[in-house]
């Protein structure tokens, strides 16, 4: 695989695969343009064609072409090989992954079950009946590669064994259940909407139970999927993700929604940012890969008390990670798919019309009778998220609303806010939430610059035996150790780049290694002050006059 990599970065110049998403301009011997993993309006990605790497100075994002694709473009490593492999024209040898061949081998039966599926779907009128009368087109069947599982119990199964798979694959693949008399088929009269990895492959599947059924056997669920297998990790994996991710950077907003069905028509609208659960709320891991695309999410999910629940869950670790959260007023009892068969434009202004979700439950204390109730609503409705809002502006803001709204003070309100807070904060919470990272930026000492520019120098020319042995002599061994092997070393060499030209960089090595001499020296003569001071409290004459000369003795070398 490394050598695949390799070939790869060998053929695609860095500048060219990220100018492919942004606008690049020249800077000396490097480029830089706009960070696309940070808001800015002044270009602080730098990316350096002889390295291969990119460096952002706002955000600290860094890599090489392989992280730059698996950032914007949501994927995972293989995904983005099978990305830049495809762009570069060269093959991608999988054999020479590790454990490649088992998970190999799923894909292969989950991308010939799909195909099956597709070909049953044609032949079985009451299927496409029912698809159509969903309002679903046909191009959207194609796109989507939606088809339909026969009602009979082992007739996937028998068609991937005898096309060569063996019985432990399609079990490992989750489309076949042990039964009394032998494995049947998991999925049986049902329409069936592939679920996709990052990067478009078939990994599971969900199958939706055609009506007539419903009736016949006993209490079937409306949706069967498939079980987690090597490949499906329902708690990562969002459904239509793989389209989505164009349009959610693009529009700068992703829309949530709670089913299959749901999804393929908010996409046949042509709100092609809209993902779907597969599980009930949304994840952690979830979330952080739409928030590498968007920070705003657009929940619609059904009015009914789980759907409800689902939006809570899903809104309050959104909000941890500071993610803006709005919600789409569904009418009660129907769901989006509901919505767009009626009207397209109405599904369009409902999306448009979607409000912060503070304000959304805020506004619906107006439809509660009685002060009293209004104000419990609030409390367990209202409060709870705008106690999540890590930022604290905002949070003031929407304290400041809701004390309007309820005709109380910014004080009361701030007050319940901050017992939610403590009651999170003390541990009565679902492991699930972030945790905040502080927002104190710890004050950087000179000495810590300067070494770290000084790790930056050597290793921008690496080649420099001199300069180096001559850094090793002043710089503290065991810090210089440290910053040479961090995993910050590129932020150290790009940081160098930016301040000093090559032709200058050997002077300016001289000017910070005196420096830090100085400071070195300055730090020491601190230490001796402050032991003079308690010698002298203690009253032991000898050291006393030891440190007096030490304090002289560096003194004389410190340049005022
Ligand atoms: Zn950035």
């Amino acid at each position: 695989m490394s050598d695949t990599t390799e070939k790869i970065k060998e053929l695609l110049p860095i500048e060219e695969v990220i100018g492919g998403y942004i606008k690049l301009q020249k800077a000396g011997g490097n480029f830089k343009g706009l960070c696309p993993f940070h808001n800015e309006k002044t270009p602080s990605l730098h990316i350096s064609p002889d390295r291969g790497s990119y460096y952002c100075f706002g955000c600290g994002e860094n890599g090489d072409i392989f992280s730059f694709v698996e950032q914007f473009e949501g994927v995972d490593f293989v995904g983005a090989l099978k990305i830049l492999a495809d762009k570069a024209h060269v093959p991608i040898e999988w054999q020479e992954q590790g454990s490649g061949n088992k998970n190999d081998r799923l894909r292969k039966v989950m991308h010939d079950a799909t195909r099956f599926y597709e070909k049953v779907l044609v032949k079985v009128p009451k299927a496409l009946e029912y698809i159509e009368k969903r309002g679903i087109a046909n191009d959207t069947v194609t796109s989507f590669r939606i088809g339909y599982a026969p009602n009979s119990w082992r007739m996937l199964f028998d068609w991937l064994t005898k096309n060569g798979y063996t019985k432990e694959e399609v079990e490992q693949a989750g489309l076949i259940k042990a039964g009394p008399s032998g494995f049947y088929d998991r999925l049986r009269g049902r329409v069936i909407f592939p679920i996709f990895d990052v990067s478009g492959r078939p990994i599971a599947f969900s199958g939706r139970i055609l009506p007539e059924h419903e009736q016949v056997e006993k209490a079937p669920a409306k949706y069967i999927n498939s079980p987690e297998t090597d490949l499906y990790n329902k708690s990562e994996v969002l459904y239509g993700f793989d389209r989505a991710k164009q349009e959610m950077r693009e529009k700068d907003q992703c829309i949530v929604v709670e089913g299959q069905m749901d999804l393929v028509m908010s996409h046949q609208a042509g709100f092609k940012n809209t993902v779907a659960l597969s599980g009930t709320a949304l994840t952690l891991g979830q979330l952080t890969r739409i928030q590498r695309l968007t920070n705003t999410i657009v929940l619609a999910f059904d009015a009914d008390g789980a759907g409800l629940r689902a939006a809570s869950r899903s809104a309050e670790i959104a909000l941890g990670l500071d993610m803006e959260v709005k919600v789409v007023a569904l009418p009660d009892g129907s769901d989006p798919a509901d919505v767009i068969i009626e009207s397209e434009s109405k599904w369009k202004d409902m999306i448009e019309s979607a409000e912060n979700i503070v304000l959304f439950y805020l506004h619906k204390t107006y439809d509660v009778t009685g002060v009293r109730e209004k104000l419990r609503y609030a409390q367990s409705n209202v409060l709870p998220f705008i106690a999540r809002i890590g930022n604290k502006v905002e949070q003031e803001h929407f304290v400041q609303v809701t004390s309007d709204t309820l005709g109380s003070t910014p004080d009361a309100v701030r007050e319940e806010v901050q017992k939610i807070q403590f009651k999170l904060a003390s541990g009565n919470n679902s492991e699930q939430t972030p945790v905040k990272e502080s927002t104190v930026t710890p004050v950087r000492s000179r000495i810590t610059t300067l070494e770290e520019q000084i790790a930056g120098i050597i290793l921008s020319r690496k080649d420099d035996v001199e300069l180096r042995q001559k850094c090793e002599s002043i710089v503290d061994k065991e810090r210089l150790k440290n910053l040479l092997e961090s995993p910050k070393t590129e932020k150290y060499v790009y940081e160098v780049e930016q301040l000093y030209s090559p032709e200058v960089i050997a002077d300016e090595a001289k000017n910070l290694l005196h420096n830090l001499e100085q400071e070195y020296l300055r730090k020491e003569l601190e230490h001796i002050t402050r032991s003079l001071r308690e010698a002298e409290g203690r009253g032991e004459q000898a050291r006393v006059d030891q440190l007096l000369a030490e304090h002289k003795t560096i003194s004389q070398k410190i340049q005022h």
